[in-house]
């Protein structure tokens, strides 16, 4: 069994296997350069080229206008929830508005109370984080500095699938774990961010999409480290960034685009991942209980309990003997997880639900 083709885990997820082999040889030698990309400088024209590459693939895969500016940063995604409100939030004199709908937007708005007046307009807490709010649930204030939601709830398996917020204020978005996973319409949003280790490659550069115009008014005192304008300026190369794994972004993207074709196929194989499980789950009421309202389940990450807990050690040992890896459900919340992230084929998420149903069968 490939370990590798059988990987559900919830991040650093799995990656396409045209892309480890070209990593691989990259190790080796970069075709066309010859050295290993573990050896090659940051300041050559080679890496700039590759730079230039990632920002055209990912303006032709999103139809991002120009607009937009696109920036390869690091400090994974918990940086941004601090640069977020750093640029939109410090002196406004505003508030800023957060959605609090699993473990990671309940992260993201610690630092963001430390910019400025935060409130919170909606708690799912108290639910246990089962389900998202509905649209007549919210009430946005139209002098809000920003709108902060998690398009995907990575540990509890919740996604949006419409997108939240009033149009006129701006809406931020975390997308770490669905950035890429299916169309989006862009121009809705103001600033996007999305470590890598999900659907784009490894841990240790993060993307953010950010609308132009947000630059025009930032607050004084910001290190320049933490001002997107300097990184803006230095083409994401204010300092040395992880060339590694910004070539493995390169390779994703290439891939995404010639051997998928683009976010909509990409988005229809997810739903069909996506189903394929859900199915099982509901067609075994008394062995499996999805943790999302059916409404919110998330495409990349199927969230379940067995219905006894004495299960569960056992369904996680045997998946194991099987060949499928990272299971577990997060350490915040248990049970088991299949994460299908872009790399992660139909057939092992098949052979996934395969197993699902021997278990509840047979026992
Ligand atoms: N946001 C989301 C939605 C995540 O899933 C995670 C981590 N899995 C984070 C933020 C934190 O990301 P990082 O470890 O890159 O800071």
């Amino acid at each position: 069994v490939d370990r590798n083709a059988l990987n559900f885990s919830g991040g650093p997820g799995v990656l396409p296997a045209r892309v480890l082999a070209e990593t691989q040889q990259a190790i080796a030698s970069v075709p066309g350069v010859g050295l290993s990309i573990l050896g090659i400088s940051h300041r050559s024209d080679w890496f700039a080229g590759l730079i230039e590459q990632i920002e055209r693939d990912l303006r032709a895969l999103l139809d991002l206008p120009d607009s937009y500016g696109v920036l390869l940063l690091q400090g994974g995604a918990t940086l941004q929830f601090s640069m977020v409100p750093m640029l939109l939030l410090r002196g406004s004199g505003r508030t800023a508005e957060y959605l609090r709908t699993g473990y990671w937007s309940a992260k993201s708005i610690v630092p963001a109370r430390l910019e400025g007046e935060v409130r919170v307009l909606w708690d799912g807490e108290a639910q246990g984080f089962r389900r998202l709010p509905m649209v007549d649930e919210l009430e946005y204030s139209p002098e809000a500095a920003y709108l902060h939601y998690v398009s995907n709830e990575t540990v509890e398996g919740l996604q949006f699938h419409c997108v939240p917020g009033r149009d006129g204020v701006r809406r931020v978005c975390d997308m770490s774990s669905d950035f890429l996973s299916r169309p989006i319409d862009i121009e809705r949003f103001d600033l996007i961010y999305a470590h890598a280790q999900k659907n784009l490659g490894p841990a240790g550069v993060t993307l953010v999409i950010i609308r132009r115009a947000l630059l025009e008014q930032v607050p004084p005192g910001i290190p320049e480290i933490l001002d997107y304008r300097a990184h803006l300026q230095a083409r994401s190369v204010y300092n040395t960034p992880p060339v590694l794994a910004i070539y493995v972004v390169s390779r994703v993207l290439r891939w995404l685009r010639e051997d998928i074709g683009g976010l909509e196929r990409m988005g229809a194989l997810n739903r069909c991942k996506a189903e394929c499980l859900y199915g099982v789950i509901d067609c075994y009421p008394d062995i499996y209980e999805g943790w999302a309202r059916p409404l919110d389940r998330s495409w990349m990450n199927v969230v379940f309990r067995l219905k006894r807990p004495e299960w569960e050690a056992e369904f996680l040992d045997r998946a194991e003997q099987a060949g499928f890896s990272g299971l577990k459900g997060h350490r915040a919340l248990g049970g088991v997880r299949a994460s299908l992230y872009n790399g992660l084929s139909l057939q092992a998420v098949e052979r996934l639900a395969k197993f699902m149903i021997d278990f509840a069968r047979h026992g």
